[in-house]
């Protein structure tokens, strides 16, 4: 099939019919679809799929399994998020086996399609909890005790959807056979456009991490506490989104804080606890530390104020990640070689590729996001694009693998 069809079919999975954005998170039942649409379209291309002891998928091509090229990315979304972020990289993946079977080409190193499980990290709030588990990023006794927003572990999540939870952890086998990684990915953010480049190679990903603040105050009535009174703690947490963006703008670097559960959550009444998460990155670990502590202190300093109790702590952090030289360079001469231009970028959002570049040479590919909007429905990428991305990533297999 080719990369529109394939896409066709992909595309309704896990889509929220009244937003239109995509809500596949890790261990629920667009997920299982999501999964078992891609062992069908592999196993229909010939591969032999595996699902690991972290629940990634590995759809394997070629008769060893030493010294292979991985490929792929995520199929599992953020809330309402885009249909392209993670969706891109596995049909780009399986459009461009297909494309070099086509060709009849069959390659000397072997091809493994990854599919890596909980990316977002939208459920389970560890970001790239799948490689992470793989690569001992993250200790399995850890990972099974993490809670969703309804309570339930990842633990009981994955033996509720069929998978043993007990064997979760690091392969350091799995990893000894993958001797380099190519993720493809949408540009999230805009810097193709104006370069009028389809395609990117990576350069690296900037330092990033994710902080979870509990304002702890008082409920009380709205129609009778009085101001004075009250320990209103959306008071500190109102005056720390601002600080945030402040901080970030000061640094040169780029600070949110997307979520916030406000409790007990009544409209006519102030909230006993505000919980936020603030997601901060940086060109580098420096701006990224003076962000946060900046953020965090005068988090501190509002909460004192408004007599709220504030902790702070730290729920992930990923240090910068520089792409393989060598494997880039050899990216570059074979897109250069085919007449395709890709320049290079950094970029702030974190990816599987990420994780796997402290353990094996690893490089990404970008395909240009018109707008560059990511992590919601109105995420988009020119067919015509996701084409060029697709012969893109079919050349440097056939590259990598001859
Ligand atoms: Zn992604």
């Amino acid at each position: 099939m080719t990369f529109a069809e394939l896409w066709h079919e992909l595309e309704p999975l896990g889509r929220d019919p009244g937003t239109g954005g995509y809500r596949r998170y890790s261990w629920t039942e667009a997920d299982a679809q999501c999964r078992a649409w891609f062992i069908a379209q592999a196993t229909k291309l010939g591969l032999a799929v595996e699902a690991d002891n972290n629940g990634n998928l590995w759809a394997w091509w070629g008769d060893t399994r030493e010294n292979a090229i991985a490929t792929g990315s995520h199929l599992d979304s953020v809330p309402d998020g885009g249909g392209y972020d993670g969706a891109l990289g596995v049909v780009s993946a399986l459009a461009a086996v297909e494309m070099l079977k086509d060709k009849n080409f069959y390659p000397e190193r072997p091809v493994v399609l990854a599919l890596f499980t909980e990316e977002e990290g939208a459920r389970f709030r560890v970001p790239c909890l799948g490689s992470r588990l793989m690569t001992g990023a993250i200790a399995p006794e850890t990972a099974r005790a993490l809670t969703d927003d309804d309570g339930i572990t990842l633990a009981q999540a994955m033996t509720a959807a069929g998978h043993d939870a007990s064997a979760i952890g690091p392969r350091e086998d799995l990893l000894g056979r993958i001797g380099a990684f190519v993720e493809l990915h949408v540009e999230q953010g805009r810097a193709l456009a104006p370069l009028d480049a389809a395609v990117a190679i990576a350069k690296g990903i900037w330092p990033h991490g994710r902080w979870r603040l509990d304002f702890q105050g008082r409920a009380d009535h709205a129609g009778t506490a009085r101001l004075a009174d009250r320990k209103d703690p959306m008071l500190p947490y109102a005056r720390t989104v601002l600080a945030a963006r402040r901080a970030a703008a000061d640094n040169g670097a780029l600070a949110t804080i997307g979520k916030v559960i406000a409790e007990p959550g009544g409209a006519n009444g102030v909230s006993s606890a505000v919980i936020a998460w603030l997601d901060a990155r940086a060109p580098d670990e420096a701006r990224l530390e003076a962000t946060v502590t900046t953020v965090l202190s005068a988090a501190m300093r509002y909460s004192k104020e408004c007599g709220v109790t504030l902790s702070a702590r730290q729920e992930s952090y990923t240090p910068p990640v520089h792409f393989d030289q060598g494997l880039r360079d050899r990216i570059a001469d074979a897109l250069a070689t085919a007449g395709m231009q890709a320049p290079v970028l950094a970029t702030g959002a974190g990816h599987d590729a990420g994780v796997l570049a402290a353990r094996v040479p690893t490089a990404m590919l970008f395909v240009r996001n018109p707008t560059g909007v990511s992590h919601s429905p109105a995420e988009h990428a020119d067919l015509a694009d996701c084409e060029a991305g697709v012969r893109a990533l079919a050349l440097i297999l056939e590259d990598l693998a001859q």
